[in-house]
This record gives C-alpha cells, sequence and structure tokens, in this order.
C-alpha cells in the first residue's frame, strides 16, 4: 500500500481561510491559488466541507436549475477549439437558422414542470447587428416573458453596442450568458477570432443596460490551476451573477478532442475553490457533468455548487432532469423559488426575504 502523509498544519490553514469566508471575508489570490494546490483527497475533502458550509451560510438548500434552448445551430464563424459548432473543424454536429416560437414555447412548458427557473436561448454566430434577425430575436423573449413560465435568459455572443444590450433589456432580458472561458493568459489557446477584451466590453454593454452577467468558463483544456485562479478573480471582478462552470467533454474533430480528462478530485477541488472565491454566486455546473463526473454527481453540491444546468447541452446529452431532481430531494436540496432576483448576492444579504434573518444578524456582529 501507498500513502500520502496527511499534513496537519493543511487542516488548520484551511479552516482559517473557510472562517474568514464564512463570516463575509474575502481570500486573496495567493491564499486561492494555495487552496488549488491541495494534492492530497484529504486535504480536498476537508476544503469541500468548507465550501459545502459557506455555501448554506450564503445560499441555504436553494438550487437554481437553468435550461436552454440552442436557437441557432452550427456553422459558426468563430473557432473556438472546444466547440462542436465551429465552421472551421468538421464534428457533424446540427446546423439550422433561428428558431421558430413553437419549441421555444414547449422549453418554456417543460422547464415550468421541473422547476426551472430560468430558460436560456443561445445561437452559435460570433455575435448581434441590429436588423430583421434582431427583431426576431426580441420578439422571441417577448413571447417567452408573457407566457411567464421561467425567466427569459439568451446568450447571443458579442455585442458592439449599448443600443443592441438596451433593447434586449427592452424585450425583458434579465441575465445574458457569455462566459469568458479561461483567464486572460490561457483565452488565445482557446478561440483567435475574437478576443478577452471584446468579451470584457460585451460584459461592460449589458452590465450599463442592467441585464444580470451569467459568466463563467471551462475546465479541462490544458489550462493550469493559476488560468483557473485566475478565471475565477476576473469573475469576482466583472460581477458576474451566475458563474457555470462547464468541464471539457471533447468532441471529436475540434482540437481539443484528445484531451485527457480531469481527475474528478480536482473537478471538485475547482468548484469548492470557485465557492470560496465566489460565496454569494450563483455557482451553475454546466456542460460535462455527466461524462466527467459520473457516479460523484452529487458531490458539487458538498463541493459549493448552487445551481445546476439541466435538460440536454447545446450538442451533447445530459442525465434525464427526473434524476437530477432525485438527486437533489435526496439531499434535502430545493430547487423552488418564488422568485429568484438575484438579492441574495447583495453585501449583507442572504435573500431568504425575512424581516429578522438570522444569517444577516449572524454575519452583522461577526464583522
Ligand atoms: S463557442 Fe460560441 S462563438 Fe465559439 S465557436 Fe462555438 S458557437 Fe461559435
Amino acid at each position: 500500500m501507498t500513502a500520502k502523509l496527511v499534513d496537519a498544519n493543511n487542516h488548520g490553514k484551511i479552516a482559517t481561510l473557510g472562517e474568514k469566508v464564512l463570516i463575509g471575508g474575502q481570500i486573496s489570490r495567493d491564499e486561492a491559488l494555495w487552496l488549488f494546490n491541495l494534492e492530497t483527497s484529504a486535504d480536498i475533502l476537508d476544503l469541500l466541507s468548507w465550501s459545502n458550509r459557506i455555501r448554506e451560510q450564503f445560499k441555504g438548500n436553494k438550487i437554481h436549475l437553468c435550461s436552454i434552448v440552442n436557437a441557432k445551430a452550427g456553422a459558426c464563424s468563430e473557432n473556438c477549439s472546444f466547440c462542436s459548432q465551429s465552421s472551421h473543424y468538421q464534428t457533424g454536429s446540427p446546423k439550422y437558422g433561428f428558431v421558430d416560437p413553437e419549441p421555444v414555447a414547449e422549453a418554456g412548458e417543460e422547464a415550468n414542470k421541473n422547476s426551472v427557473t430560468a430558460v436560456g436561448l443561445v445561437a452559435a454566430w460570433k455575435g448581434l447587428n441590429e436588423g430583421p434577425l434582431f427583431d426576431e430575436i426580441c420578439e422571441r423573449v417577448r413571447e417567452m416573458k408573457a407566457q411567464g413560465k421561467t425567466r427569459p435568459d439568451v446568450s447571443l455572443g458579442i455585442i458592439k453596442s449599448q443600443k443592441i444590450a438596451d433593447r434586449l433589456k427592452e424585450a425583458g432580458v434579465e441575465c445574458y450568458g457569455h462566459n469568458l472561458e479561461s483567464s486572460r493568459r490561457f483565452f488565445p489557446n482557446t478561440c483567435t477570432t475574437h478576443t478577452f477584451d471584446d468579451r470584457l466590453e460585451t460584459i461592460g454593454y449589458l452590465k450599463k443596460a442592467g441585464i444580470k452577467i451569467c459568466s463563467g468558463g471551462i475546465i479541462g483544456m490544458g489550462e493550469t490551476r493559476a488560468d483557473r485562479c485566475d478565471l475565477a478573480f476576473e469573475l469576482k471582478a466583472i460581477g458576474a451573477n451566475v458563474v457555470p462552470v462547464n468541464i471539457l467533454n471533447p468532441i471529436p474533430g475540434t482540437p481539443f478532442a484528445k484531451n485527457e480528462p480531469l481527475p474528478v478530485m480536482e473537478i471538485l477541488k475547482t468548484i469548492a475553490c470557485f465557492r470560496f472565491i465566489l460565496p454569494r454566486q450563483e455557482i451553475m455546473i454546466a456542460g460535462g457533468r455527466t461524462v466527467n463526473l459520473r457516479d460523484a454527481q452529487s458531490m458539487i453540491f458538498m463541493a459549493g455548487a448552487s445551481a445546476l444546468m439541466v435538460g440536454n447541452y447545446l450538442t451533447t446529452l445530459n442525465q434525464p432532469v427526473e434524476k437530477d431532481l432525485q438527486m437533489l430531494k435526496d439531499l434535502g436540496l430545493d430547487p423552488n423559488w418564488d422568485s429568484h432576483d438575484f438579492s441574495d448576492q447583495e453585501e449583507g444579504g442572504c435573500g431568504c426575504g425575512k424581516e429578522k434573518c438570522e444569517t444577516e444578524m449572524e454575519l452583522a456582529t461577526a464583522k
């Protein structure tokens, strides 16, 4: 038998950082990187016990569910190395133009039946300009809003003017999905047809329009732990409300097709570190969950995840929604919200809506 020695000092250091976050403090980049570099399963499970406490402190037992509709598939002009929908690679993924109202309405009905808070319209193209197609998109968002079943979110690529963002807000978009994908340093390894700054600029227009930001990245693309750490701090700096963590599902035909999968403990540790850095945000486990985590999927909540993408992904399959709902029930987690307006992310707010909130009072006395 070979065993790695357990470092007793690490236990104390993880606890100190955990307590700091729990009472409303923040950890530094160096402290976070130290957490990202923990190696043994004893240390990682120790870390998970704290990320679980932090999630419970700021999120209670609520889990935010999202689903997506691939509103325009394939033939994308961009060369993102992980993506099956790029026209630069031969992947056999489906191609079609912008969807009709019916499939979107059906997605809303289905989502509502499964306690899903938000449905996102996702389009495979570089970005948006004004014109008839943009008018059609706004119309689809208005229809979703009028249906009143779920929150209409969109992920429509790069935006180059404030007017577009303002018109989306006017149509009823509450949250826009736009991942940073990885650290600024690693980004050119994922895409060369647009830049990290193009993405930040888009987020700037959206925030100015009053639209909430869903932005995260993909792990397992060949980036270092420092890249993951820097991505989390970048997401903190832009004020992302929802942080999707995707785990690369290597697609044959793409440049990342032969990437080695990340070990399960590395994935869980990454989620936990994100929870330490982003204690109040929705950390959502999105693409690549089932294929990479298999039987360990339920551990994402202990690692600090507070949101889950359910239903199929853009071009790959997920496990059935019923299985996800059962997993939540078994863990005592609740996907049902009266309204999810992100008020639990405000400094000092836990979002429970109670006039005398025990969590807020505790935080106030601890500071
Ligand atoms: S990730 Fe988006 S922008 Fe990049 S190739 Fe895929 S669809 Fe196009």
